[in-house]
């Protein structure tokens, strides 16, 4: 009974993210209550593995009264305290310390965010203050990279390279360019030092299009996320990197995905061996418990800005930038990842891509690829030809609803990709399990009609 008012109430009041209004009205909600470790349960009652963390961000898993503790404590000290005015309290002071020890290089100077689109803009706005700082404010060019997600936010969502995000919405703006994305599957390029060598070639090329005086910044994912979990060729990263040191281009690494263990380290950075002029995370930051993004600095930009600005204020700032709460959280979660959890997601996500590689037999599977805990199948119909499931058939929920029906929840992209970020403290049962019924969907999509018609 309640269950069916919530539904109701839902249907009537809450406009969900990224939805088809009237899909979502049709379909109804899903209702969770509750949740332990890497499994959740439904309204039902229903036990499912997450095997996507909720958004990609339950890094630390569900259910951790340390973390709890650690809200309650600061919210009954100070809920509350403004960095306005040079005021300030211990959490994010704490936290902002703690992470510039742990950073990639002399990324040193930490800015919080509410979550990932908000510290993507933070950074737009940063770096256009810090060509002014340096007295090129015609440096107002911005590239990033076909299939990429950087943010919903306005001025990110035109760095997103994803068509929903623009359609409707007016974007990208002019100055908001595009390169290719490597996406080695389906690339017609075929191997990685040729791949690198045309992604060099083609960032170059933009970049004397744009005229090189005029480009402000470049940014990337480590691996991109929302783009269907595309794992770039080892070299990659840092090839890019090199292209904008040559052309004093800064380059931004949004980890808002990549963070906080989701691929083995801390961050991705450290596995590409290079570092940033900007950085951008959240999700992994506070594990979901608490929203909170953190865009990082190097010195350099931190003291051009700083150097440009004198005794005025930058004024870039949000009521909730360095929110207590979720700096208390933050403090506490990354307790979690350094006992013990990042080494659990290691052995995990080497389990996990072993487990899903040998998926690879199965007739609808193209493409297995993935690092640490951040994982996709992708699905064809025919696999000389890689043939996608037909759009028409809805892939997306399709498959989510199949996998739901079997206790798991993947991420299931509209390309009939399935993705796969469970929580770095699953058990090797768990993983296993989370193969086990991702083989069943694959089974049971095989026998559906609509499916075996396009075979
Ligand atoms: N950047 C990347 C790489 C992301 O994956 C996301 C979220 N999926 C964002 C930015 C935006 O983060 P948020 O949803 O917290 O605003």
């Amino acid at each position: 009974m309640l269950t069916n008012s919530l539904v109701e109430l839902d249907r009537r009041h809450l406009v969900h993210p990224v939805s088809s209004f009237h899909g979502h009205e049709a379909r109804g909600v899903r209702l969770l209550e509750s949740a332990k470790g890497a499994r959740v349960t439904d309204a039902q009652g229903h036990e499912l593995i997450d095997g996507f963390a909720g958004l990609w961000c339950v890094n630390a898993g569900y259910g951790h009264e340390s973390v709890v503790e650690a809200a309650a404590a600061q919210m009954r000290k100070l809920p509350y305290a403004t960095g306005y005015f040079d005021l300030g309290t211990e959490a994010p002071i704490r936290l902002a310390a703690e992470l510039a020890d742990r950073s990639p290089g002399d990324l040193n100077h930490v800015y919080f965010a509410l979550g990932g689109s908000d510290s993507v803009d933070s950074t737009i706005r940063f770096v256009r203050y810090y060509w002014h700082a340096k007295g090129q404010p015609e440096r107002d060019q911005f590239i990033s990279v076909e299939s990429g997600y950087h943010g919903s936010s306005t001025l990110g969502a035109g760095l997103t390279a994803l068509s929903a995000f623009h359609e409707g919405f007016g974007l990208p703006y002019p100055w908001q360019h595009k390169i290719s994305s490597h996406y080695v599957y389906r690339n017609p390029i075929q191997g990685d030092q040729a791949i690198i060598d045309a992604s060099v070639a083609e960032l170059r090329a933009k970049i004397e299009a744009i005229g090189p005086e005029r480009v402000a910044a470049f940014y990337l994912e480590p691996i991109q996320g929302s783009g269907g979990v595309l794992v770039p060729p080892k070299g990659w990263v840092k090839a890019m990197r090199a292209v904008c040191s040559d052309y004093g281009v800064l380059f931004v690494a949004d980890e808002v995905i990549t963070g906080f263990g989701r691929c083995g380290p801390l961050f991705a950075c450290a596995d590409e061996e290079i570092v940033p002029d900007l950085m951008t995370t959240a999700k992994g930051l506070t594990s979901g418990y608490a929203p909170m993004g953190a865009v990082f600095m190097t010195e350099h930009v931190y003291q051009t800005i700083a150097e440009g600005a004198g005794a005025k204020a930058v004024g870039h700032g949000f009521t909730y930038s360095g929110h207590p709460v979720s700096a208390a959280v933050a403090l506490e979660v990354l307790k979690l990842y350094e006992g013990g959890l990042l080494e659990n997601g290691v052995k995990m996500g080497q389990r996990l891509l072993a487990g899903l590689d040998g998926l690879r037999d199965h007739p609808l599977v193209g493409d297995v690829r993935g690092r640490g805990m951040l994982a996709a199948v992708e699905l064809v119909t025919d696999k000389e030809k890689k043939t996608p499931l037909p759009a028409e058939l809805q892939p997306a929920t399709r498959l989510f609803d199949r996998a739901w029906e079997q206790g798991l929840i993947i991420r299931s992209f509209a390309q009939g990709i399935f993705g796969y970020a469970p929580p770095l403290c699953c058990t090797e049962e768990e993983i296993d399990m989370i193969v086990e019924r991702t083989r069943r969907v694959l089974d049971l999509t095989l026998e559906d009609p609509e499916i075996r018609a396009v075979l």
